[in-house]
């Protein structure tokens, strides 16, 4: 476990502003704001920085990053999808992640 999570559990004053922004370091605009830091949010803010270049993008999150649905998932990638329509969506959903796994490794 890092050090500063660590520190951070142990605290009552919640010390750490990285990892928890306060509303009041927020600049009074940005080129995009996006609501919600799970799964799509971050994507989406990778996207628009990635394949736009706009790096002056906010990601706004009401509790911490990926605490949503993404956080609580099985993280599977099914291969039982009944309709073509499906099965063609699993196909992208797969040449995705090969992508996903290569920028991340
Ligand atoms: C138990 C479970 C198992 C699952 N298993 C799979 C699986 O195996 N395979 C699969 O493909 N999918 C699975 N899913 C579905 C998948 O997890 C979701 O479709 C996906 O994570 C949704 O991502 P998201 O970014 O849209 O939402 P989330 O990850 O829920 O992110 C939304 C974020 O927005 C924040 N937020 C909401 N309102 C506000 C607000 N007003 N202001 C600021 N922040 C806000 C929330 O706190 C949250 O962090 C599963 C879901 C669950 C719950």
């Amino acid at each position: 476990m890092p050090l500063n999570l660590l520190k951070f559990g142990l605290s009552k004053t919640y010390p750490e502003p990285r990892m928890f922004r306060q509303p009041d370091r927020l600049k009074s605009s940005y080129d995009a704001v996006i609501i919600g830091a799970g799964g799509h949010g971050l994507a989406a803010a990778y996207y628009l920085s990635r394949d736009y270049g706009m790096t002056d993008v906010a990601v706004l999150e009401r509790s911490y990053l990926g605490g949503g649905n993404t956080g609580r998932n099985t993280t599977i990638i099914r291969s039982n999808y009944l309709t073509p329509e499906g099965v063609k969506f699993y196909d992208e959903s797969c040449a995705c992640g090969k992508i996903c796994l290569r920028i991340l490794t």
